[in-house]
C-alpha cells in the first residue's frame, strides 16, 4: 500500500517492521470539551486507513491516547490547562470533566461506526512512564530545569523541525508574538516536559510527585511514552490532524528520538482541515457542531460518514448543510438499493464475462485503496458495480465486502417494519379518499406525518415510509 508520508513529502510504499503487523498510533482527543466534526473527520480517516490495511492483509495494532491532563490552551506552553478551564466553566472537578467528555468522545466514534482501538490509554494512568522517559532525557543531557518546569532543550537536538521543514529562525520569529511567562526558558521553542505546581500552576488540581517536587506532565510527552510502551520505539504509522504537525508532532519526534536514538515513526499520516460553510470552526461563530447537533438537523451519523467518504483525507473539506442533505439522499438511495438486492436471493450461474466484471470491480476498489487511500474513488467503484448488470446476489456480496472498508453498515440494513397502527390509519385514509371525503383524508395524512411516517399515493393503494 502506498501512503503519503508528511515527513518525506512523498507517496511511498508502506514497509512495516514486522509484517503483517502494522503498528499504528493515533493522537486522541483532549477531553475538556465536546468532540466536533473536525475531530471526527480525522478519526474517520484513521478508521478508513485501518480498515483498508486490514482488507489488504495487514494486522493492525492500533493505540489511541486520551489526553486527560496537561494540555494547555495553546499547543505551545502558553495559557491555561484546558481541563481545569473546562472544569471551572462546568462547575465540576477535572476528573468529572475528563470522564464526561471521554464518554461523549467514545459515543461519537461508535455512532460513526469507527472500530475501537486495541488500546485506549489515558495520560493520567501513565504518569510513571512519562517520568521514566523524562529522566532518561535528563540523563542524556537533553533537558534543563527552571523553577517552573523541566524543558526539552531543542538546541541539543540537531534535527529539530524536520517534519514540518520549519527553520528554527522562523519559529523564533513566530513565537515573538507569544507571551513568555517563564523568563528562564532558553529558547522560545523549547517545550515543557513537566510543569511544577508553582507560580501560575500553584493551584493545579492534578498533580504527581516528581522527585521531591510535585507537578504534572506537559502535553507532548504522553504520546511518546505511551506509543513506546504499547508499540515499541519505532512506529510504522503515526496519525493525527495537520494542526499537530508544527508543534506537537515535531516535539514528539525530538523527545522520542533523543531518548532512543532510533527513528520514531516511519510514516506520518495527517488529515487535512474541515471548514464549516466555508469558515473556520470557531467559538465565536458557534459552529463547533457535534454529532448530536447534526442528528437534530436530520443528518444521521451514517450520512455524515458517507459525506466524509467523499473527500480525500489530504484535501481540505468544506462541510455544508446542503452537502450533508445530498449525502443523506445518496445514503438513503444506497440503502434502498442494497435492501432490494438483499431480497433477491436467486443466485444465477455467472458467465465468464460477468465473473470477469466482478474481478475487475474488486481490482479497481483495491487499487483505489492502495493508491494513497483514494476513498472517494473506491466509493465510485461501489456505485458503478451496483449499477452494473452482474447478478443481484453477487452485487450484494461484493457491496458487503467493500463495506468492510467504507463502514456504512450495509449488512445491518433492515427493511423498516411499519407499525400496525400506521397501516390502519393509512387504510382508513384510502377509504376516505375513495369516498371523496378529502377533509377527513387530509386529517388522517396529517396524523400519519405527526407519527413520523410519510405516505405516498399510488393509483389504487399507498406506500408508507419512515421519515
Ligand atoms: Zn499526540
Amino acid at each position: 500500500m502506498k501512503i503519503f508520508n508528511t515527513f518525506s513529502r512523498n507517496i511511498q510504499e508502506l514497509s512495516p517492521q514486522n509484517p503483517p503487523v502494522v503498528t499504528f498510533y493515533a493522537c486522541g482527543p483532549t477531553v475538556y470539551d465536546h468532540t466536533h466534526l473536525g475531530h471526527l473527520r480525522t478519526f474517520t480517516n484513521n478508521d478508513l486507513l485501518k480498515r483498508a490495511l486490514t482488507m489488504l492483509g495487514y494486522k493492525i495494532h492500533h493505540v489511541m491516547n486520551i489526553t486527560d491532563v496537561g494540555h494547555l490552551t495553546g499547543d505551545t506552553d502558553e495559557g491555561e490547562d484546558k481541563l481545569e478551564k473546562g472544569a471551572l466553566k462546568a462547575g465540576k472537578t477535572v476528573w468529572e470533566v475528563a470522564d464526561y467528555y471521554t464518554k461523549q468522545f467514545i459515543f461519537s466514534l461508535k455512532e460513526l461506526n469507527i472500530i475501537e482501538s486495541d488500546e485506549l490509554p489515558k495520560a493520567t494512568d501513565h504518569i510513571q512512564d512519562m517520568i521514566t522517559l523524562i529522566k532518561k532525557l535528563e540523563e542524556k543531557g537533553f533537558t534543563y530545569k527552571t523553577e517552573e518546569a523541566i524543558y526539552f532543550d531543542i538546541s541539543k537536538f540537531t534535527d529539530y523541525g524536520k517534519l514540518s521543514g520549519q527553520k528554527i529562525e522562523d519559529k523564533i520569529q513566530k513565537s515573538r508574538d507569544e507571551v513568555h511567562i517563564d523568563s528562564n526558558k532558553k529558547h522560545p521553542a523549547d517545550f515543557a516536559l513537566w510543569f511544577f505546581t508553582v507560580g501560575r500552576f500553584k493551584d493545579h488540581v492534578m498533580r504527581w510527585d516528581f522527585g521531591s517536587a510535585q507537578g504534572f506532565p506537559g502535553w507532548h510527552i504522553e504520546c511518546s511514552a505511551m506509543s513506546m510502551k504499547y508499540l515499541g520505539e519505532t512506529i510504522d504509522i503515526h496519525a493525527g490532524g495537520i494542526d499537530h504537525i508544527p508543534v506537537h508532532h515535531e516535539n514528539e519526534i525530538a523527545q522520542s528520538e533523543a531518548a532512543t536514538g532510533k527513528p520514531f515513526v516511519s510514516i506520518w499520516f495527517h488529515s487535512a482541515f474541515l471548514n464549516i460553510e466555508g469558515q473556520k470552526m470557531s467559538k465565536s461563530l458557534g459552529n463547533f457542531y457535534r454529532i448530536e447537533d447534526l442528528q437534530e438537523k436530520g443528518v444521521s451519523p451514517q450520512a455524515l460518514r458517507y459525506l466524509y467518504l467523499q473527500t480525500h483525507y489530504r484535501q481540505p473539506m468544506n462541510f455544508t448543510f446542503e452537502a450533508a442533505g445530498a449525502a443523506t439522499s445518496a445514503f438513503n438511495n444506497l440503502k434502498e438499493m442494497v435492501l432490494a438486492l438483499k431480497k433477491q436471493t436467486q443466485r444465477t450461474v455467472l458467465s465468464t464475462d460477468k465473473l470477469g466484471q466482478l474481478d475487475e470491480y474488486r481490482t479497481q476498489f483495491l487499487s483505489a485503496l492502495q493508491n494513497d487511500l483514494q476513498i472517494p474513488q473506491a466509493l465510485a467503484v461501489m456505485w458503478s458495480m451496483l449499477k452494473s448488470n452482474i447478478p443481484s446476489e453477487d452485487k450484494y456480496d461484493l457491496a458487503l465486502e467493500f463495506d468492510q472498508v467504507l463502514g456504512l453498515g450495509l449488512a445491518t440494513f433492515e427493511e423498516e417494519t411499519i407499525p400496525e397502527e400506521i397501516v390502519e390509519l393509512a387504510k382508513k385514509r384510502l377509504e376516505a379518499r375513495n369516498e371523496k371525503e378529502f377533509e377527513k383524508s387530509d386529517e388522517l395524512k396529517k396524523e400519519i406525518l405527526e407519527k413520523g411516517y410519510s405516505i405516498e399515493d399510488t393509483s389504487d393503494s399507498f406506500i408508507i415510509k419512515k421519515k
